[in-house]
């Protein structure tokens, strides 16, 4: 199995309302120095047994990491190279803010190496992106996803939000077509969610913020599918949509419970092999220090049970609209799902799951109470 590489970028502009991301909104990063240590991070990594695999697939996440110089990028990506070997065709993925970026930035990104470019556009209207906190308009997000394919990128993606307060039906469907016009190949479509410790979160407690009403989320969820497909668009994970021959397979390795080695301040790791879990310090201070003193920065290590993979591997796959095979489960299992897993089959007969040549998926209905579902399985 190939490995995959996640890199983390934790500095924002400024913080968004809504986001409980290992992200810290900054006026200046400590960029020379941050690069340096992910470097050795990345050194000190290659040298051990856990993750000596070729490389499948690259993702620079955040936080916002083109805040960073297409040089930075660059000397990230010769060290993995120098370190590791590399697919020639692997996917190489940076999450790019619209409001850090011109047609330069975007083609010193292209020429680093990096081939996907991800978006976090949210919304074209710009009374909702004030709402969000974002720093970019509906114009500078247009006018990066077309600076973006300019540049060379074909594989677009955009991210956006919906079930924003003040937020309706039709802007919600404007929304969309307007990500689908501009040629993107991927749409990454989030409803929102008032996640503890955010001040979103705060501002709904003190009646600031009013969540809309489910049947209203229901219906922009029935959009998001109708004018998704009939754009070409294929649904392969609960808010992912694709292109064929699209799908984001460094997603796709985390859904399939395939090893990923996570660099960077509150990154994580997972080597299924060795049943290994773990995560670095999450501050990028004490991350750099602990790097710069002893190579890594860990600050988490979970021996996994073998009961906890199988229902990490059961509902990580069951997020993808193609399910679990049952017979990978029971090879990497030397059990058989529905044994793991009795609760399966009366999901069957609920009409939550489906069964098809060995694949075992979520119905219609159960993609609707998908969380409902996946909680039987941890
Ligand atoms: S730009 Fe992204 S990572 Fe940064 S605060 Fe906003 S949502 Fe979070």
């Amino acid at each position: 199995m190939d490995l995959s590489l996640y890199i983390h970028i934790p500095y924002c502009d400024s913080k968004c309302p809504y986001c409980d991301f290992n992200s810290h909104a900054v006026r200046r990063w400590p960029e020379a120095r941050y690069v340096g240590a992910l470097r050795r991070e990345l050194e000190h990594a290659a040298a051990r047994p856990e993750w000596r695999a070729r490389v499948g697939t690259i993702f620079f996440g955040g936080g916002t990491p083109s805040l960073f110089s297409p040089r930075s990028i660059a000397s990230l990506l010769e060290t993995v190279a120098a370190a590791w070997t590399v697919d020639e065709a692997a996917e190489v993925t940076i999450e790019t803010n619209p409001g850090t970026v011109d047609r330069a930035k975007l083609a010193g990104f292209r020429e680093a190496g990096v081939n996907r470019i991800s978006f976090g556009v949210q919304s074209f209207d710009d009374d909702l992106l004030v709402t969000l906190g974002r720093i970019h308009d509906g114009a500078t997000a247009v006018r990066a996803v077309g600076d973006a394919q300019a540049a060379g990128f074909d594989d677009v993606n955009v991210d956006l939000i919906f079930a924003v307060p003040g937020q309706t039906v039709a802007g919600w469907r404007r929304d969309l077509d307007r990500a689908i016009a501009l040629g993107t190949t991927h749409v990454s479509a989030y409803n929102l969610t008032f996640e503890e410790g955010t001040a979103f979160h705060a501002m709904r407690a003190r009646g600031e913020l009013r969540q809309l009403p489910e049947d209203v989320e229901v219906e922009m969820y029935e959009a998001t599918g109708s004018a998704l497909a009939s754009a070409g668009f294929a649904r392969y994970e609960i808010s992912n949509y694709a292109k064929p021959g699209r799908q984001c397979r460094h997603n796709l390795a985390y859904w399939r419970l395939h090893p990923y080695l996570g660099v960077g301040a509150g990154a994580h790791s997972f080597a299924p092999d060795l049943r290994l879990r773990a995560s670095n310090e999450r501050g990028p201070e004490k991350y750099m220090t602990g790097v710069e003193r002893r190579g890594d920065a860990r600050a988490t290590s979970e021996d996994l049970s073998a009961s906890q993979l199988q229902g990490e591997f059961a509902f990580l796959g069951l997020r993808c609209l193609d399910g679990i095979n049952a017979s990978e489960f029971a090879t990497r299992f030397g059990t058989s799902l529905t044994a793991a897993f009795p609760q399966c089959e009366a999901m069957r007969e609920r009409g939550l799951l489906e069964e098809t040549g060995g694949r075992w998926c979520l119905s219609r209905r159960g993609l609707m109470v998908a969380d409902e579902v996946f909680a039987t399985f941890v």
